[in-house]
């Protein structure tokens, strides 16, 4: 029998750990011949992106380079843009490469499968709202985050020391009360006060006016109302203006306009609100749900094509009661899981599991400041609610988990120490 070819197209969250569990198991032993194609060279847990957005993580010192790790770790990686599929064929189409000058690299290529997994996630959702897609910084991708970190130290630097300006002189509106709009609005009141202390700026948290604005009618409106609460109570008492009910109908290079005829004016403004499947996900002859998903059954396999799976946020699978699986990190850790024992099941001809998501709770960060969010427990047989400190803990082995997922358990110890010592050794902001 030939080798068989899987070819996992994104290395995020999901597919980076999907590919790196079967390179280990199949691709090293030759039992497969695994391919992990992605539009990027290196790899950043997406949760992390508002701490690359604010400078408070450092991208390069933490990415994972796909070239190095696949060689590592059994799968081979190639560069590229899926564009298309020719299911007849069994072929991915990926768009040609140039270099930064435009020059053609390498032209439109094509690469066969055996079984195909789709693992693109999502981008946000502008629902079409006029001067959003013009004016306002993305957190998609870790260049869209790095876009925003210069922006945002050019407007620092503009202000100055904020002397002479009526307080507060320095405006960020946020879309979005979400985890990405909540986890930002807080990191840049900890920014704000680093780039204080290194001297790069003069303004302090009271002449940052942040606004983060909901269209809901509270903060975290997918997460337990005892959470969004506490967090609105949280971000309150840092300083965070809070719109609630606040639809926006237009953005400009000054701010936002709102259904209420309200004015929010700002220096840099940030989307956040919903996600949505990328263009490409409706154009490639797939069943998609609402916002481009691709529709999969509970074995993860597309509801067109057996051998065409979609795991994280870009794939649409029930879950029972006319639910979908939520667009989240740990629902891609967990269809990376069951996917893994479903390809090979599928290699050797056996019958495939369902994917059940277990939600094990959720947790927020709130920069330096703070930490809320809850747990499901087997003993409480619900919710517990942890804050402070034990929910940091839990947040931060979120991240913990995903790199011993590619990197195994002694790199991540490794890794653990070398951050401990970069705390030391480096500023805690990037300031460059
Ligand atoms: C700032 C922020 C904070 C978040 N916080 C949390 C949190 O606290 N908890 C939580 O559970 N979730 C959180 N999320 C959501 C979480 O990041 C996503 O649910 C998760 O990353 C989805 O994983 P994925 O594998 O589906 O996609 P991703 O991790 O987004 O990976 C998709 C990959 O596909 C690649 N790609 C995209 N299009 C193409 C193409 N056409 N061709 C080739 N490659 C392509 C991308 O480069 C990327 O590497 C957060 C998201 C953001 C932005």
């Amino acid at each position: 029998m030939e080798t068989p070819r899987i070819v996992v197209v994104g290395g995020g969250a999901g597919g980076l750990e999907l590919a790196s569990r079967l390179g280990k198991r199949l691709g090293r032993r030759d039992k497969a011949q695994i391919t992990l194609v992605d539009r990027d060279s290196t790899h950043i847990w997406k949760p992390l992106l508002h701490e690359v957005a604010t400078g408070v993580l450092d991208q390069s010192l933490d990415e994972t380079a796909y070239q190095g790790h696949g060689a590592q770790h059994g799968y081979d990686y190639q560069l590229g843009t899926l564009t298309g599929i020719d299911r007849t064929a069994r072929e991915v189409e990926l768009a040609s490469l140039h270099d930064d000058d435009g020059n053609e690299l390498l032209s439109e290529r094509r690469l066969g499968y055996d079984y195909l997994v789709l693992a693109l996630g999502s981008i946000s959702n502008d629902f079409g709202t006029p001067g959003v897609a013009d004016h306002c910084y993305f957190l998609d991708s870790a260049s869209q985050a790095e876009a925003f970190r210069r922006a945002m130290l050019n407007t620092f630097l503009r202000y100055g020391d904020g002397e002479g300006s009526e307080r507060p002189c320095l405006s960020i509106a946020i879309v979005g009360g979400g985890a990405t709009g909540v986890e930002l609005s807080a990191e840049l009141l900890g920014a704000t006060e680093m780039l204080k202390s290194y001297g790069y700026s003069g303004i302090g948290r009271d002449q940052l006016q942040v606004h983060l604005i909901e269209a809901a009618p509270r903060l975290l409106p997918a997460l337990p109302a005892r959470i969004g609460h506490a967090v609105h109570r949280q971000l309150e008492k840092m300083g965070i203006q809070i719109h609630l009910e606040t639809k926006i109908t237009q953005a400009d290079a000054h701010g936002f306009n709102t259904a209420d005829e309200q004015r929010i004016d700002a220096d840099l403004t940030v989307w956040a609100a919903g996600v949505r499947g990328a263009d490409v996900l409706a154009n490639l002859g797939l069943s998609t749900a609402a916002n481009n998903r691709i529709d999969v059954h509970q074995t993860l396999q597309s509801v067109d094509d057996e051998r065409i799976f979609a795991i994280g946020d870009c794939a649409a699978c029930p879950q029972g009661n006319d639910r979908m699986v939520p667009p989240r990190a740990q629902a891609a850790h967990q269809m990376a899981d069951t996917l893994y024992g479903n390809l090979r099941a599928a290699i050797a001809d056996k019958p495939l599991k369902l994917f059940h998501y277990r939600d094990l709770g959720s947790l927020i960060s709130l920069s330096h400041f703070d930490a809320v969010g809850n747990l499901m427990t087997s003993a409480t047989k619900g919710h517990l609610f942890i804050e402070g400190r034990l929910a940091k803990l839990f947040y931060v082995s979120l991240y913990r988990m995903h790199q011993r997922a590619i990197h195994g358990t002694f790199n991540t110890l490794l890794k653990v120490v070398v951050d401990r010592l970069n705390r030391v050794l480096r500023p805690n902001l990037k300031l460059h």
